[in-house]
Parts: C-alpha cells; sequence; structure tokens
C-alpha cells in the first residue's frame, strides 16, 4: 500500500454513532486525508446510511476529515435546499433515485444554484443495490445513466460534477462523457473493480495528450478518474489494493496514480490550483 496522501471522493457513515471515530482510525492508518461522505435522507430507502444531520455531526466532529456532501431529493428539494446546505457547511451535494432522468430540466434550478455556490456534484449512475425494505420508492436505474451528465456538464461548465461507479453497467457512455467535459470525472467504487479486468478499464480509458483524438483540454482519460470507497471503513484498504493492482497492471505512471490517489479529488475540492 502507498504511504502517499489518498482522498476518498466517495464514502458514507454508516448509523453507528461511534463510525466517524472509526473511520477517522482506519482513514490515519491509511493515509486518507480526506474523505467525502455521501449523506442520503431516510425517506429513501436506505435507513442504514447517516442522513443529512447525521453528516453534519460527523464533519463537526472531525473537521480536518470529513467532507460533507448534503442529499438532495431532487423532485422534492428546490435550490433553497442548496444554499441551505452550503450554510450549514456541507461541500457537495449528492443526487440518486431521481424521479426523472437526471438531465431533466425541471431539476436545473438546483444544478445552477449548486454551481452558483461551487458546491461539486457526486450523481449515483447505473444500478442500485436492492435492499430489503423500501419497496414502496420506485427505483428507475435507467434514469441513472452516464450520458445524462454529459448534458449536465454542458449546460453548467463552471459546475464541478463526479459520476459514481463508472456508470455500472454503462462504462462506454461514461468514459466518452468524461472525455468531453473538463468539468466531469468519475470514480471506480462498486463492483467493477471485482469483475472488469484492469486491461478492460485500460481500453476504455485510453485518450492522453499523445493519441489521434484527444480531450477538448489536453487532459488524459485517468485524470478525469478520482478514488472512492464506496465501503465501510474496514473494507477501504481493499478497494485501495484494487486500484493499486489496476495502477501495477496498467503500468501507469506515478504521476497519473498521484492523480487518482489525490490530486483530481484535491482540485475538485478546490484544495489546490
Ligand atoms: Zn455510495
Amino acid at each position: 500500500m502507498p504511504d502517499t496522501p489518498i482522498i476518498d471522493m466517495h464514502h458514507h457513515l454508516s448509523s453507528d454513532p461511534a463510525y466517524p471515530d472509526k473511520l477517522a482510525r482506519a482513514c490515519e492508518r491509511l493515509h486518507i486525508e480526506k474523505v467525502c461522505v455521501m449523506a442520503i435522507e431516510p425517506d429513501l430507502f436506505m435507513p442504514e446510511i447517516a442522513d443529512n444531520a447525521a453528516v453534519e455531526a460527523g464533519f463537526h466532529k472531525h473537521p480536518d476529515l470529513i467532507v460533507g456532501f448534503g442529499h438532495i431529493r431532487l423532485g422534492k428539494d428546490g435550490p433553497e435546499k442548496v444554499s441551505e446546505l452550503k450554510d450549514r457547511g456541507f461541500t457537495g451535494l449528492k443526487f440518486i433515485i431521481p424521479p426523472k432522468a437526471y438531465h431533466d430540466e425541471s431539476f436545473y434550478p438546483v444544478y445552477e444554484r449548486a454551481e452558483e455556490l461551487h458546491m461539486p456534484g457526486l450523481f449515483h449512475l447505473g444500478i442500485v443495490a436492492r435492499q430489503a425494505s423500501g419497496h414502496h420508492v420506485r427505483v428507475d436505474c435507467s434514469l441513472m445513466r452516464p450520458v445524462f451528465l454529459d448534458s449536465i456538464a454542458r449546460s453548467y461548465p463552471g459546475w464541478t460534477i463526479i459520476g459514481a461507479h463508472l456508470g455500472n453497467p454503462w462504462y462506454d457512455e461514461a468514459t466518452m462523457a468524461a472525455r468531453w467535459n473538463p468539468n466531469l470525472y468519475f470514480d471506480l467504487s462498486g463492483s467493477t473493480l471485482k469483475y472488469r479486468k484492469p486491461e478492460y478499464l485500460g481500453e476504455l480509458l485510453w485518450w492522453d495528450s499523445t493519441t489521434r483524438y484527444g480531450s477538448p483540454d489536453g487532459s488524459s482519460a485517468w485524470e478525469k478518474i478520482v478514488f472512492g470507497s464506496d465501503v465501510d471503513y474496514y473494507e477501504i484498504k481493499d478497494v485501495l489494493h484494487d486500484y493499486e493492482n489496476v495502477f501495477k497492471t496498467l503500468h501507469l505512471s506515478e504521476k497519473v496514480r498521484h492523480d487518482i490517489r489525490y490530486r483530481n479529488g484535491a482540485r475538485i475540492l478546490g484544495l489546490e490550483g
């Protein structure tokens, strides 16, 4: 495991009140300097995941480590909720299970406010884990396709957004959208790194400044990837190991490795230029 600094862009707290302290101890061991924690409000179907209030308590308790992403319930919360979360100290926003496709224009006032307030947004993409309870909530995974983030990124070029799970299973869509949108990033959390070979990711993330086809800002494909765990604190090490396996197998340069572990996330969070 590398002893260089890491930013985890995708994490959740469980409802265990001791979780933030356990997470802090794990992060110290793993050299994780910042961990972005996504809230999910309980009226969705994931009561075991900490809501906005619990995440808020977490970043007050560990202000140097925990970066709060507040949950906006698309279709219910308007732009005033974005401002409220900003005032409460949240850094970014989390979106999941929309009632209409993510790029539906009825959501645009929310996105516009997020851009204005410089709050990066992380969108769950693709398949959602099925829960034992909560069947009253209609889950339509087809409303969370990566190509919708392409529309949003083009409409709000000043807003930085992150798509989770590389769009599982719509990987091609995700990576092509990443290529054309300098403000669009992806994490590789979820099951992807377990069932896809590193070589497969290498084929999808192929362009850099030397290839015949590139990106408008000259960035390389791997500059659009961030580290995200999306597992309990005691499994973060395993996800880090999976990322390191990709780095090693594809012979990614030390610079690119550092970009993914830390620098791309730092840029999104405004920690460095
Ligand atoms: Zn998640």
